[in-house]
């Protein structure tokens, strides 16, 4: 693909994929084992992933046999958290819920692009009305460098017509109507017609707002 081949040669080794291992970022890794291999390719692990997230990440490690860094968070942060709160905290309020993501996904997502010049997401425009206005390269202002989205354009009718043609490695999940894969507890099969982050935090009432903090702008769930 032609502006993964563009983001490494500008930006290698400075630049890293952040994979979670979901529909679309299993389509661009295998994109980039195909064209931009020296793109390092690194995945957050919250400690609260599904089994079925692990089995992926370990099947596409086979099949395409590029390293995977893999973040977690601070073991001293999460032992306050959850000494404070409990394990269940992202039940009791939005505030703690996003104190969850923050410690969990933010912080070891900081870490991983620490020093880096860009980075490169599986962000699809269709997914949510507030990623209507990025664009396929921009500035990330909330970590301060590059960041290229390379399947902006892509519907997920194109994403799954790859993975198929392709016989990419995916979650097992989706095949259970999980259309969005997060962490075990905040993620849940959803109904025929319903939109696709309804199964994201599904008990937050907050005008449909589903912020996961990794990218700047918060995930509004199309109506
Ligand atoms: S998705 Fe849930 S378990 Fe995972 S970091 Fe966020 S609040 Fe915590």
């Amino acid at each position: 693909m032609a502006l993964l081949q563009q983001a490494e040669a500008e930006f290698a080794p400075d630049i890293v994929f952040a994979c979670s291992f979901g529909a679309e970022d299993v389509v661009m890794l295998d994109l980039i084992s195909r064209s931009a291999r020296a793109i390092t390719i690194v995945t957050l692990d919250t400690g609260r992933l599904p089994q079925q997230t692990y089995d992926v990440m370990d099947a596409c490690r086979t099949r395409y046999g590029l390293p995977v860094e893999v973040y977690c968070p601070d073991a001293a942060e999460v032992e306050a958290m959850v000494r404070e709160h409990g394990m269940n905290l992202f039940r009791d309020s939005v505030e703690k819920r996003k104190r969850c993501c923050e410690i969990r996904k933010i912080h070891p997502l900081r870490r991983a692009l620490a020093g880096r010049k860009a980075w490169v997401t599986g962000v699809r425009r269709e997914q949510a009305d507030s990623r209507q206005q990025m664009a396929a390269i921009e500035d990330d202002v909330a970590f301060g460098i590059k960041k290229f989205n390379p399947l902006i354009e892509w519907s997920q009718a194109d994403i799954w017509a790859y993975i198929r043609e392709n016989d990419v490695p995916y979650n097992a999940l989706h095949d259970e109507h999980y259309p969005s894969i997060g962490c075990a507890p905040c993620t849940r099969a959803i109904a025929v017609g319903e939109d696709p982050r309804a199964g994201r935090w599904w008990w937050e009432q907050e005008e449909g707002v589903a912020e996961c903090g990794l990218h700047a702008s918060p995930i509004k769930r199309k109506s």
